[in-house]
């Protein structure tokens, strides 16, 4: 096979492009001589070709000169269930395809995998799939990376879908970063929001950047499928109407594609008292302002009486206080709750980046200047020891609970 980037003759040595090289793969020995790129570090950013001046490096095109992009149709949802129970994400994901579907006069698609969970099929087609794929095998009861992205690839390479969508769960994150590797497709995780270009027919995938400050519009012109993972919370779900008719195709898979290295061996639930703050409405969160673990319950109390999931900062983490799988931010998750109550949380860059786009922000903090207040929606200047029993108490009677 050819270099897929080489220098020609028109070098002149200048040597613009080992200084444009982000990854170090150009390298120049002398000052008179060719430079010589590293084909095991280059990554083909193209960086070098926009460097040179003199047009004495040729690339080639990723892959549309080898894809014919016409022969991709349809916009793909990757319906998410665990222990046949198709996630809410699944929904949110088929409201916004039907947009994109409709947007491109393609039809939405959904990609089912599991054990006996044809009937589910039915409910993926009242929220909006107009064909579902079905791959229905005991092999594919519960989730494994190596199985479930061997199923997917071999439907994407025989079907080829425009779009392909799946949640940014941890099964979509770990799940369709492989698929996207293995069938050359460009891919955006964690996108916030999803449109097309109605000049070229790509799709924008939109997603907060440098921690939130600013928000990056992806496009992935030349491969196909366009592949995005999408954050929770953050698209409407798709109405249910029961009445709406659909196809089910049942696809036969190679028995060799079901094999895979990893075996579960039994599935150990984290013991939860509170919800999940992924699926709250309501969250309330704790920081390091609340100094000890036992002081999270007046957050707990705050909580039940509101019908909240409890959330954390790094720091309140950090210090073991609470589950890991409590905290939001950068590192944490990411929520989209309709009110989002912060309470000696100081608001730095990195957890705001997981839920400043929460409807309405309510912060609790002693310090004026904490940076939390800049994106609160209402904010109590004040001692949280003293204002949580409060609140709890006020909400107690104006709720009757
Ligand atoms: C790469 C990277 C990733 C990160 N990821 C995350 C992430 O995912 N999530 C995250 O949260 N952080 C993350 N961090 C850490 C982040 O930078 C902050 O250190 C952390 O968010 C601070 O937590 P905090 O607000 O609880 O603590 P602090 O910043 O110490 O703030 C405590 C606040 O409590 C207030 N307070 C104290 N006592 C009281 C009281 N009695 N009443 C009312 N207020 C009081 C103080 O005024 C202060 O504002 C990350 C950092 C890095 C470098």
């Amino acid at each position: 096979m050819s270099d897929p980037i080489k220098i020609n003759e028109k070098c002149v040595y200048c040597g613009a492009c080992v200084k444009a090289c982000p990854f170090g793969a150009i390298t120049q020995t002398e000052r008179k001589t060719v430079p010589v790129i590293d084909l095991m570090k280059c990554t083909l950013c193209g960086a070098c070709v926009a460097s040179c001046k003199f047009e004495a490096i040729w690339m080639k095109e990723k892959s549309a000169a080898t894809i014919d992009l016409s022969s991709f149709k349809d916009v793909w949802v990757f319906a998410e269930q665990h222990d046949g129970v198709i996630q809410s994400i699944t929904f949110e994901l088929l409201g916004e395809g039907r947009k994109l579907a409709d947007s491109l006069g393609m039809k939405l698609c959904a990609v089912l995998l599991g054990s006996n969970v044809q009937k589910q099929t039915d409910e993926l087609i009242a929220r909006g799939a107009d064909k579902v794929y079905l791959v229905d095998r005991p092999a594919l009861e519960h989730f494994q990376d190596e199985s479930y992205a061997n199923v997917l690839i071999d439907l994407v390479k025989r079907h080829k879908p425009n779009v392909f969508l799946c949640g940014a769960s941890t099964i979509g994150r770990s799940l369709v970063s492989r698929v996207a590797v293995r069938v050359n497709a460009g891919l955006t995780a964690d996108c916030t929001g999803l449109a097309i270009d109605p000049k070229t027919l790509n799709l924008l995938q939109t997603r907060p950047a440098f921690g939130g400050n600013i928000m990056a519009t992806i496009e992935t012109p030349n491969a196909r499928p366009q592949m995005a993972t999408v954050r929770h919370k953050v698209m409407k779900e798709a109405e249910v109407n029961p009445a709406r008719k659909g196809e089910v195709s049942m696809e036969t898979i190679a028995e060799v594609l079901l094999q895979s290295k990893a075996r579960r061996l039994k599935f150990v639930p984290e013991v939860e008292t509170t919800m999940n703050i992924a699926e709250a409405n309501i969250i309330v969160s704790g920081g390091r302002g609340l100094q000890t673990p036992e002081n999270f319950a007046l957050l707990r109390e705050l909580a039940d009486v509101i019908g909240a999931g409890v959330g954390a900062s790094r720091a309140a983490v950090d210090s073991n206080w609470i589950p890991y799988s409590h905290q939001v931010g950068q590192t944490g998750k990411t929520v989209c709750p309709k009110i989002y109550i912060a309470v000696g949380i100081s608001g730095q860059i990195q957890h705001l980046a997981g839920m400043q786009s929460s409807d309405i922000i309510v912060a609790i903090n002693k310090d004026a200047d904490a940076p939390i207040f800049k994106v609160a929606t209402y904010g109590i200047v004040g001692d949280l020891f003293e204002i949580l029993p409060l609140l709890t108490q006020q909400f107690r009677k104006v709720l009757g609970k």
